[in-house]
């Protein structure tokens, strides 16, 4: 073993790196719940991956240029696009059992397409293809003996120490949610897998682990974060008091779904030459403004068309969830809001997954790679971790090889954290989900699909006070985890407005009524904050 390497979440990201790593150095891995909650769990639609004879590589790397609106890196979607196809085909060697094409004479995996791809590409299983993952690589993980799994452990800050002149990370602290310990963890590199940042608005597909962490951990640690703006809100979650976060996947549009008003009028072609099949920040937008003309809650997704035997089959998680909910796909169209879905933006990296400080990666939805630009293409994001993890885990085979020890003695500042368990002040739990919620809407109300300067600078006025407010509750309470995460969340709600705020042209996912127009003459480039 050449060393110790510390692994922050367990999602397709973490695990796959985890797995790679294993194979030279001892692995950590550390994970807020339990160790299958994580938005890979909860993907639908697939993995997009050039796997078809009439596909091409060439036209996938089209396909997530356009979709970047003109800010994706070239080098790192080609990187992703071409190294792909066999990291899906690695995963079916793992284990994972992907959906076949039930029609062919020999075995062929059957392929999906979602908006904005002009091909047949996504590999998926049946509608849970994200489940199908996660169970195999965690099933690899615990059976490798070379990683330790420590659930229900959250990272809070990390450790850091300078080097001629170099911040590098030595680890984490750590808050242990059984026992509320909070503990430092060392490492000869980190990697942050802390994936998105959903709940730092009212209404999300998320899960509830996706708080932005990485994010703001990496950007209290001194990392480079970049294009927080690009929020992707995904057009299509289900209508429901009683499933406020459950996602009708693109893959519905994909296979012949098509939106209507609720008098049954299609509305799509108004907006985009592609209709339903448009671009997802395309598809918000035509929702949020028909809402907005109509005065409606939801508009509907209809499959009503297509043969009842090919959606149950081809949607049998979407159907039976529906269905418990008294909606039958097969006969009622489905009423469905945006919400917020995907961060484009993260924890800036270079191609091998390597953030500003030293000893540090970020892969998965909390890295910023340059794949995404202003807009993610559907399913693009699985394929980002399967591949950005593979890299990384070469580059730190390379770190560890060259044995430079990591500086000797930690920050004072960042092991403080070890005394927070002792501090007997406790914050009260109704409180912390109040200012939560205070948070959360406000970036709803003002940051959401449509933005504008004076509704971004208000925003910014109201989470500036509010971040001092929970920074002090932070310095004097005893840790929980519902007050770190309070803290992320107010933290990468900040970084998303500035982000905002900087960006003064609409492209891709960040639309402002006061700037409404692409402008490539001073804005194809990053917003990155130091
Ligand atoms: C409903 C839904 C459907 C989707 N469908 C698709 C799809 O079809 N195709 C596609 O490509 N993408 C899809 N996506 C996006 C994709 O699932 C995610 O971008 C991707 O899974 C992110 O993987 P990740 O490993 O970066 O993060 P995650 O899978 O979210 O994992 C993050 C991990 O970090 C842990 N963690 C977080 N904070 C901390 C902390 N402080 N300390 C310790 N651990 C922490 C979490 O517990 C979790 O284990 C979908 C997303 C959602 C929500």
């Amino acid at each position: 073993m050449q060393g110790t390497v510390l692994v922050i979440g367990s999602g397709v990201a973490g695990l796959t790196y985890a797995l790679k790593v294993a194979e030279f150095a001892r692995v950590i891995l550390i994970t807020k719940k339990e160790d299958t909650e994580s938005n890979t769990n909860y993907a639908q639609g697939g993995i997009a991956a050039v796997m078809a004879p009439e596909d091409a590589l060439e036209f996938h790397v089209r396909d997530t240029l356009v979709a970047g609106a003109g800010l994706c890196h070239r080098d790192a979607v080609e990187q992703m696009v071409r190294e792909g196809p066999s990291l899906v085909r690695q995963l079916i060697e793992w284990g994972a059992r992907f959906s076949l094409d039930a029609g062919a004479e020999t075995p062929r995996l059957s392929l999906g397409r979602e908006g904005g791809h002009s091909h047949h590409r996504i590999v998926h299983a049946q509608d849970l293809t994200g489940r199908e993952v996660e169970r195999t690589l965690i099933t690899a993980v615990q059976n490798h003996p070379n990683i330790e799994v420590h659930e229900h452990h959250a990272a809070l800050e990390l450790i850091t120490a300078e080097r001629d002149g170099v911040r590098e990370v030595l680890g984490v602290t750590a808050l242990d949610r059984r026992n509320d310990r909070v503990q430092a963890v060392f490492a000869d590199a980190t990697l942050l897998a802390t994936g998105g940042a959903g709940h730092v608005y009212l209404y999300t597909t998320n899960p509830s682990i996706a708080t932005g962490d990485g994010v703001a951990i990496a950007h209290r640690a001194g990392a480079r974060i970049a294009n927080m703006e690009f929020i992707q809100f995904h057009p299509t979650t289900l209508y429901h008091p009683e499933a406020r976060s459950f996602l009708i996947s693109e893959a519905v549009r994909g296979d012949g779904g098509i939106l209507k008003l609720r008098d049954g009028t299609p509305f799509m072609d108004a907006y985009h030459p592609m209709a339903s099949l448009a671009p997802r920040d395309v598809v918000a937008r035509a929702i949020d403004s028909e809402l907005q003309r109509t005065g409606d809650d939801y508009v509907h997704l209809d499959v009503t068309h297509l043969s009842p035997e090919f959606t149950k089959s081809r949607f049998p998680n979407i159907y039976a969830r529906c269905l418990e909910l008294g909606i039958d796909i097969t006969r009622d169209p489905i009423p469905v809001v945006p919400a917020a879905h995907y961060s484009c933006g993260g924890v800036l990296t270079d191609l091998e997954g390597r953030a500003s400080l030293g000893r540090l990666y970020a892969v998965g939805e909390a890295a910023c790679t340059g794949v995404h630009g202003a807009n993610r293409l559907a399913s693009n994001s699985l394929l980002e971790a399967l591949v950005f993890a593979d890299h990384a885990a070469a580059d730190t085979r390379e770190l560890l090889r060259q044995r430079r020890a990591p500086p000797e003695s930690a920050d004072d500042r960042t092991l403080e954290a070890n005394d927070e368990v002792r501090r007997s002040r406790e914050v009260s739990p109704p409180f912390v989900a109040q200012l939560r919620l205070l948070v959360q809407t406000l970036m709803w109300a003002h940051v959401g699909i449509v933005r504008s300067d004076r509704r971004l600078q208000q925003a910014q006025r109201e989470v500036e006070i509010l971040r001092e407010a929970v920074e002090s509750l932070f310095a004097a309470s005893r840790v929980t985890v519902e007050l770190m995460e309070l803290r992320n969340i107010t933290q990468v709600a900040w970084l998303i407005i500035e982000c905002a705020l900087r960006r003064k042209e609409s492209r891709g996912l960040n639309f402002n009524s006061d700037h409404p127009e692409r402008d490539d003459t001073h804005w194809v480039k990053d917003t990155i904050i130091e």
